[in-house]
């Protein structure tokens, strides 16, 4: 069940494939920053230089701490423990944890940050970063604690969507799911809580990852984004998800389904 838990918590994004000069060669390039460790194998021809491989762990690490910075502003979660995180080459990735997914994953945490590497750091590498480090922060705060799949991957989703300058979920994110409403498509809330959306199909899951992500920005519109790091403190303080919801939102489970449907249309 925990094994589900953290497997649970991936990230849907694919990332673009990178030109290969070489084959990675398995080797783990480490380097250390205040609250993370690095360990690298994309395939990049030189270790010096603007396009070499200690600039590029450089700013993997920059971008890092600055999400680290971000996640204690915004959600107030701190880890202490100095978090694992392995950027792969995308091949190697794909060839070692796609069967673990039945959906392209770009990354995953398991008691150590994954992800799905690139040769520089670009915004959608960035953003796995982001994500993944949410739920790494998550187990650090509440490692016995079994999130709502809606949860921990909504949050995950609003928090690296918010630190790329997203204030809120796009208009065509919205349109899409107020055309599933429609259809009558929406998922359950009882079925979002499942820990892990890893065994849901493609689209199934691309759903699922969507309405996640929705519902945290439908709670955070309805008392201000900042009720959200509250509403995780509640969360983990309880471990009851009715009691943490009715506090800050003076909602429960049923009630924030139904107004969601409802602002949906
Ligand atoms: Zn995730």
């Amino acid at each position: 069940m925990r094994v589900a838990l953290l497997v649970a918590a991936c990230s849907l994004t694919l990332l673009p494939a990178t030109a290969r000069a070489r084959g990675a060669d398995g080797e783990f390039d480490q380097r250390r920053s205040s609250h993370f460790v690095l360990h690298q194998d994309v395939v990049i021809d030189q270790s010096g230089g603007l396009h070499g491989s200690r600039h590029f762990e450089q700013q993997v690490l920059v971008e890092l701490e600055r999400a680290y910075d971000a996640l204690g502003e915004w959600l107030a979660l701190r880890p202490r423990r100095r978090i694992d995180v392995v950027v792969y080459d995308p091949a190697r990735f794909d060839a070692a944890f796609a069967g673990r997914f039945r959906f392209p994953a770009a990354g995953f945490y398991h008691g150590v940050i994954r992800v799905r590497g690139d040769t520089q750091l670009t915004v959608a590498l960035s953003r796995v970063l982001h994500h993944e480090l949410v739920h790494a922060a998550l187990d650090a705060a509440a490692p016995t604690l079994w999130l709502p799949g809606w949860v921990n991957e909504g949050v995950a989703e609003w928090f690296e969507a918010r630190t790329d300058g997203q204030r809120e979920i796009g208009l065509r994110e919205r349109a899409a799911l107020a055309s599933l409403a429609r259809q009558g498509g929406l998922a359950s809330l009882s079925a979002l809580a499942m820990p892990s959306f890893a065994g849901l199909d493609a689209r199934d899951a691309q759903v699922a990852y969507l309405q996640s992500y929705a519902l945290i920005d439908y709670l955070a519109r309805l008392e201000g984004e900042r009720s959200l790091a509250k509403f995780l403190a509640e969360l983990i303080q309880s471990r009851n998800l009715d009691r943490a919801l009715h506090r800050v939102y003076r909602l429960d489970a049923a009630t924030l389904e139904a107004r969601f449907a409802r602002e949906l249309g």
